[in-house]
């Protein structure tokens, strides 16, 4: 197994491949390239049958140029602290590229949380949500759902700071449900943004939505939102997998049958409507048109990059193409849709629920989607704008620029203190 690509190291790989397209100072530019800072902690938290466990967790602020830091917590057992800078980075370059007034950071737990009882999982937010408490707050850094987290997690940090602060400062975290606070389309808002950038891509290249087949690695919530997505826009979902395997069916499935079966069962694997089973590697080397990688980092490095044929890849994950899969297919002339884009949605609506959480005023859910369908269009516009100005080799060299240069001028007009 070649080793895996350290997501800290891609990062800094793509901010310094869009340098050399910007006119930025070098100082200025290693700046960009590291957190402002990252909190580690231990957790100690009471099990159920009494006894104490530790868990490590981090908290990443790493740029604050253009507003509160702001970027999801996830749990998972292979949670490390460079995986959180990486993490804290994109979000950074994310909301540069769609133009919010947001900085980027980012959070984990080193947790299964399938090991533990709802009860011990709150032990163990409520505790985060403690070490959290003096750094965050809705003007200073807003925490969000990320990977095995969601409004659940949410709503437990949410009325954690408010009681030790003694407010109610719903603003202070994004991601939470709607009696809490929660924006409408909130929780389908990153699958969103991920088929909007797919369906801008393929009008980029001439090609016809309607009818395409697709493959979507990974079925959480990213993954199974732009599955139905783009089932509903016209194309076909020929295959999807999670972390027990894949299906496939060449004349394509019924994405919420095969969500509702992982309902029932754990996975999507055993869906009587896609019965091939193939594995993980195999749905992101399909011959499909559309390719949406949503579940972790590095699901395609340099070699499997090799034996990927579609023509478009929209990255619903964060991190999921690592710098050599990128070099492999900029030789193909794959579009790839950056997930600092093509996931922004997510953020976005985070951005819509922290506007009406402070105006204490609520959109509808039709309004929230024209308000992210007019800031992803107009990302990806700005975006080929840029590519082809400039004469970029790839979609993500172009998001990095664009991204690098809002970060550069929020900086530099701010001048420097002390
Ligand atoms: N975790 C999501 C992301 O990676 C959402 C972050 C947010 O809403 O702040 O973009």
């Amino acid at each position: 197994m070649p080793e895996q690509a350290n997501p800290f190291e891609s990062l800094q790989a793509q901010i310094d491949d869009a340098a050399a397209h910007l006119d930025v100072a070098e100082d200025v530019i290693e700046r960009l390239k590291h957190p402002e800072r990252v909190l580690e902690t231990n957790l100690t938290v009471e099990m159920d049958d009494g006894s104490l466990e530790r868990f490590v967790a981090f908290r990443s602020q790493f740029n604050g140029d253009r507003g509160p830091y702001k970027g999801g917590i996830r749990y998972h057992p292979d949670v490390t602290r460079d995986e959180v800078k990486a993490l804290s980075g994109w979000m950074t370059y994310k909301t540069a590229t769609v133009d919010i007034p947001l900085g980027g950071g980012k959070g984990g737990i080193v947790i299964d949380p399938s090991e533990y009882s709802e009860s011990e999982l709150e032990r163990v937010t409520r505790a985060f949500a403690k070490e959290l408490r003096p750094l965050i707050g809705e003007d200073r850094d807003i925490p969000a759902p990320d990977v095995n987290t969601g409004q659940r997690e949410m709503n437990w940090i949410k009325d954690t700071y408010e009681t030790l602060e003694n407010t109610t400062e719903p603003g202070v975290i994004t991601g939470k449900n709607l009696a809490s606070g929660g924006s409408e389309g909130r929780v389908e808002a990153t699958g969103r943004s991920t088929v909007i950038a797919a369906r801008e891509a393929f009008d980029y290249l001439g090609k016809d939505l309607e009818g395409a087949t697709v493959a979507v690695q990974g079925y959480g919530n990213a993954g199974w939102i732009s599955a139905k997505l783009i089932d509903e826009m016209g194309a076909t979902v020929v295959a999807a997998s999670d972390s027990s395997g894949g299906i496939y069916n060449p004349d394509g499935f019924d994405p919420v049958a095969a969500k509702q079966h992982k309902n029932e069962t754990g996975s999507v694997v055993g869906y009587d409507e896609a019965e091939e089973e193939i594995t993980n590697e195999d749905v992101l080397t399909l011959d499909v048109d559309l390719l949406i990688p949503a579940a972790l980092e590095n699901a395609v490095d340099g070699d499997l990059a090799e034996d990927v044929t579609a023509d478009v890849i929209s990255e619903a994950a964060n991190g999921p193409l690592t710098p050599a899969a990128d070099r492999v297919l900029a030789e193909t002339d794959t579009i790839i849709v950056p997930d600092i884009l093509a996931n922004a949605g997510g953020v976005t609506v985070s951005y819509f629920e922290w506007v009406q959480n402070r105006q204490r005023f609520y959109w509808s859910e039709e309004k929230v989607n024209e308000e992210l369908e007019a800031i992803i269009v107009d990302a990806f516009d700005a975006l080929v704008e840029t590519y082809e100005e400039k004469d970029l080799e790839t979609f993500r060299e172009a998001a990095y620029v664009v991204a690098i240069q809002r970060v550069v001028d929020a900086y530099e007009e701010a001048g420097s203190f002390p």
